[in-house]
């Protein structure tokens, strides 16, 4: 894997092969989850079946969040006139049902950062008995000047962030670039009583969660942390400098893995720009080409490019992976797998996750399978252990067409009345009839 902490490709070597523990950081649940945040879930979906087949199923523990405490989600609340609990609920429970249909696995622990609200304030404790934070009107601050080596993994020193920073600094920090571990909740916002001798109630920050969540479930120094490139600087190099801190360790995670950005056809997403798609949109509407998507062609679609590679949207990629899945299904459907996925395939992934080969290579695959039933068992079984195929018929892989179905009995009905309409000089009932039989397609 290629470790963003090393800057360079490395061997994976587990801290204990029988219980090898990933922690990515989860949805923070306000809305529909968008296309590029199904990126970080499919791509470490696969990185969970992959040391899953290496290590043993039971050998892999694997955490993504929810992040169900943030000022977005209290803002949106108040917009809808909803309760805080009504909305994280409904949009997790979405979140669920979209990833689903991706061919995503479940985590070990899916974590809520409102039930480990006590390790937080632990979190906050121990780092003032260090000497690592410092309270201050109602807030407790990371004192960023007691942490040496802060910033080693997105590879910037604090003089050039301070330079870079064009925030204004609160009167309360006693360093521009000290951040929140606790904040005062106005009248009305979630609080739990606060931590630090601080009077009032009070919630915690972001990067405090994620340090809190991995450190209950898969202790002070674990094996892989992931999550899309964005959160790299300031969201991970704060989890680091939190986790290390409290608990006086090198590394908070040996491996650190990040995805590249998605952008869609050619453009930044976003909702002004109107290019802004929900995953929701793409397997249920037709809001992005011709036709709603199979979650198996969103997968071969998404893993279609190298992970830590932009990722460029396309209505063209989406139709290529439909294509080659609805070949999938006219030779595999209904077929046994056998036992173990293709080695060549495992080679491609092993070697960071190089999912462009492994497509490559199952294409290859496809073509000998499709002239020779016995290359089908290996194959599907392959399929199998990506997540991109679950043995849907070719039909289901193309929800679009579906629309298009016509009763063939039907066609010929109006087909000969049309005729005879002709025949009988009787134009318009002609026309009538054509112009039903195009608007059907
Ligand atoms: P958020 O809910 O914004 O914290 O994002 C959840 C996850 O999606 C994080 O791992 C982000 O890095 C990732 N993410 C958000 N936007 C994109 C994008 N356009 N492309 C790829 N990953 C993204
Ligand atoms: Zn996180």
């Amino acid at each position: 894997f290629y470790n963003t902490l090393a800057r360079k490709k490395e061997s994976f070597e587990p801290i204990d092969p029988q219980n090898v523990r990933m922690y990515v950081c989860g949805p923070t649940v306000y809305d529909f989850a968008h296309i590029g945040n199904a990126r970080p879930v499919i791509v470490f979906d696969l990185v969970f079946r992959l040391l899953r087949h290496v290590y043993g199923a039971d050998h892999v523990t694997y955490v993504r969040n929810i992040t169900d405490v943030d000022d977005k989600i209290n803002a949106r609340a108040a917009e809808e006139g909803c309760s805080i609990r009504d909305l994280t609920e409904r949009t997790a429970k979405q979140f669920h049902a979209d990833i689903a249909a991706l061919g995503v696995l479940a985590p070990t622990v899916e974590p809520r950062a409102t039930e480990h609200i006590e390790e937080m304030k632990d979190l906050c404790e121990q780092l003032v008995e260090k000497g690592h934070a410092y309270a201050a009107e109602g807030h407790v601050l990371f004192d960023v000047s007691s942490m040496s080596d802060y910033g080693r993994l997105s590879n910037r020193s604090v003089e050039e962030m301070e330079a870079g920073a064009r925030v204004e600094v609160a009167p309360y920090k006693k360093g521009a670039m000290d951040f929140v571990l606790w904040k005062p909740s106005k009248e009305g916002e979630p609080g739990w009583p606060s931590p630090c001798g601080i009077e009032g109630d009070g919630r915690p920050g972001w990067h405090l969660e994620c340090s809190a969540m991995a450190g209950k479930h898969l202790g002070q120094v674990f094996d892989i942390h992931g999550g899309g490139i964005d959160l790299a600087f300031p969201h991970h190099e704060n989890e680091i400098a939190q986790s290390r801190c409290a608990h006086g360790t090198d590394v908070m995670a040996k491996v650190w893995m990040h995805n590249g950005f998605l952008q869609v056809e050619g453009e930044k997403m976003s909702k002004s720009l109107g290019n802004f798609i929900t995953i929701h949109d793409l397997l249920d509407s037709k809001a992005f080409g011709d036709s709603p998507w199979h979650g198996r062609v969103v997968r071969w679609a998404m893993l279609g490019t190298h992970y830590r590679q932009p990722i460029d949207w396309t209505v063209e990629r989406l139709q290529q992976a439909r294509a080659t899945l609805i070949e999938v299904a006219e030779s595999l459907h209904g077929v046994e797998p056998s036992t173990a996925p293709n080695a060549e395939v495992l080679a491609a992934l092993s070697d960071d996750l190089n999912t462009p080969s492994a497509l490559s290579i199952l294409h290859g695959l496809l073509k000998s399978a499709k002239r020779n039933p016995d290359k089908r068992p290996e194959l599907k079984a392959t399929l199998q252990f990506m997540g991109l195929y679950g043995d849907e018929t070719a039909e289901e892989l193309d929800p679009g067409r579906r629309d298009h179905d016509v009763d063939a009995g039907a066609v010929e009905k109006l087909i000969a009345a049309r005729l005879s309409a002709r025949k009988e000089k009787d134009w318009a009932e002609a026309d009538r009839i054509r112009d039903k039989l195009a608007g059907m397609g």
